[in-house]
């Protein structure tokens, strides 16, 4: 015990002679453990969702003739590591931007519109880091054009980011449904809001969570009153973020999660989005986590819905590509 004292002894004498050396030994030590925590946070840590009661089904009568279709208007290139925690760095997903065209006797609903005609201008709006390589199809509007009786009425994105939005300004004209939160979020001009702000003209048709709690979502906007679309509230990837339920007269439903995770593995595993993405976006975390606590309780119990994340392209292989159509 006395040979340790005295060494430590000698250990910060020679420290207080030699600080210059002192403090680039602590800098590095520094530098190494923040080395070790930022790679800790691409590790694969399965996130701790709490337990949710998502209560009964809600009901839905959607009329016979209603339908979805989705509309792919490219991809984009993302390593796996960086979608969420524990994917691969070698791995490349190709990032999907697709929009679902819901037909409905009572007007067509667009939601989310992926990439527009002009989506190589609106790139250069954005912060180089985020502009990662694409591959452009064919966008909706032209698309919808081959089909003449198809018109959208209303477009919907699960949140105001450009890949969702970026073909709103295709759709000169069109009301573009956004909720309090959505309101706020493009009124601020903040980050992520450039692409969008950036359009003229766009007609916002304002809605609010009007209804009672869904699927353990606290509160639901029911966009045609039969329970066929309803909107819920679930902030946290960015303010106006929402989960947009579809019902189909089939039985089937559908979860559009929007990027409350990226890919499947998020809900499945589940994994949340590493860090470093998470910061940079400005996420909610614990908003996030509810929400896909919620999400997992409600297709888990309920086994006819899917969720479908926005940018996962294997969710969508149970939906028919436009202009076929899934009842
Ligand atoms: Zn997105």
């Amino acid at each position: 015990m006395a040979l340790a004292i005295g060494s430590g002894n000698s250990f910060l004498l020679r420290m207080r002679r030699r600080p210059v050396r002192s403090a680039l030994i602590g800098l590095a030590i520094w530098f190494l453990a923040a080395l070790l925590w930022f790679a800790w946070t691409f590790a694969p840590i399965r996130l701790d969702v709490p337990k949710i009661d998502v209560g009964a089904l809600p009901p839905a009568t959607p009329p016979a003739a209603m339908s979805i279709s989705a509309l792919p208007t490219g991809t984009y290139q993302t390593p796996a590591a960086l979608a969420f925690r524990g994917g691969s760095w070698t791995e490349k997903r190709a990032f999907a931007a697709t929009g679902i065209l819901v037909r409905h006797p009572k007007g067509d609903l667009l939601i989310d519109t992926g990439f527009g005609r002009h989506v190589e201008r609106q790139l250069k709006l954005l912060p180089s880091l985020q502009q990662s390589p694409h591959h452009l199809g064919t966008p909706i509007v032209d698309q919808l054009a081959r089909m003449p009786s198809d018109t959208v009425t209303a477009i919907l994105p699960t949140h105001a980011h450009w890949d969702h939005i970026s073909g709103v300004d295709d759709f000169r004209g069109i009301p573009v449904l956004v909720n309090d939160a959505g309101q706020r979020f493009i009124g601020s001009h903040g980050e992520g809001t450039e692409v969008l702000n950036s359009f003229h003209g766009v007609i916002y048709r304002p809605y609010h969570f009007d209804g009672g709690s869904y699927l353990g979502f606290p509160s639901s906007h029911d966009v045609y009153g039969d329970g066929s679309v309803v909107i819920v509230p679930a902030p946290g990837h960015t303010p106006d973020s929402v989960i947009v339920f579809v019902n189909l007269p089939s039985g089937k439903r559908y979860a559009f999660i929007g990027d409350l995770v990226w890919q499947m593995e998020g809900l499945t595993r589940p994994a949340e989005k590493p860090w470093m993405m998470r910061f940079l976006i400005g996420e909610d975390r614990s908003e996030i986590r509810t929400a896909i606590a919620r999400i997992r309780a409600a297709t888990a119990l309920y086994p006819q819905i899917t969720a479908i994340p926005a940018h996962d392209t294997r969710a969508f292989a149970s939906i028919a590509i436009y202009p076929a159509s899934t009842r």
